[in-house]
């Protein structure tokens, strides 16, 4: 099945692990982004985009946008929406994309695959099964129209700021090396990581 899939997808596909619905979304997001904003994968970090979930769709995004977790141009505000804003440095210009409506599948296969969702909704559905409705899906979601799956606004957006780059000092309880900006300051001036903020009691202090 995989090898009927565009090279571009193929390529998510294996860094994600598996093809599934929440996959085929941020493809179809982060392609959509692509053309509005006429970007090409980011090599440094003028794209960013802002997800407003946690799911498997960020993975797309990372892949073709470029937008990593590790240089800070992948911002995850997990507010369990199926929404993604993406943004170009270069010209402040962004586009929220969020989901229209319900999902309802288009396909060829009405009656397999309405049998296996609700076997799935039941509990019931093998792995078999659980694969074959992510794969019915999976084709419905990349052959329909974008604006039938998303809705598009052009946003305007500060720039968000750069993956920070602060020096790191010595916790003074465990000693270790931490990031400056992530450390609580003590009402007795000292600073200390996180983890031994918590242990200290201190989470209500400011956060430097
Ligand atoms: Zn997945
Ligand atoms: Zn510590």
């Amino acid at each position: 099945m995989n090898q009927e899939l565009p090279e571009d997808l193929k390529r998510c596909v294996a860094f994600h692990g598996h093809l599934c619905p929440g996959l085929i979304y941020g493809y179809r997001v982060a392609k959509e982004a692509v053309q509005r904003l006429g970007v090409d994968r980011s090599q440094d970090e003028e794209v960013v985009a802002i997800s407003e979930n946690d799911t498997c769709a960020v993975d797309a995004l990372q892949v073709l946008l470029g937008t990593t977790a590790g240089k800070g141009n992948l911002i995850i505000k997990n507010y369990g929406k199926n929404a993604f804003t993406v943004l170009n440095r270069s010209d402040t210009r962004a586009f929220r994309f969020s989901r229209k409506d319900y999902y309802r599948y288009d396909g060829e296969n009405q009656d397999e695959f309405h049998g296996l969702e609700a076997a799935v909704a039941s509990g019931t559905a093998t792995q078999e099964q659980q694969t074959r409705q992510r794969l019915l899906k999976s084709l419905d979601l990349i052959s329909k129209p974008f604006d039938e799956v998303f809705h598009t606004k052009e946003v305007k957006l500060p720039e968000p700021p750069y993956a920070p780059l602060a020096p790191s000092v010595a916790c003074t309880k465990c000693g270790e090396m931490t990031m400056s900006t992530r450390m609580i300051e003590t009402e007795n001036g000292t600073r200390l990581c996180i983890p031994c903020a918590e242990e200290e009691g201190e989470e209500g202090s400011t956060r430097t």
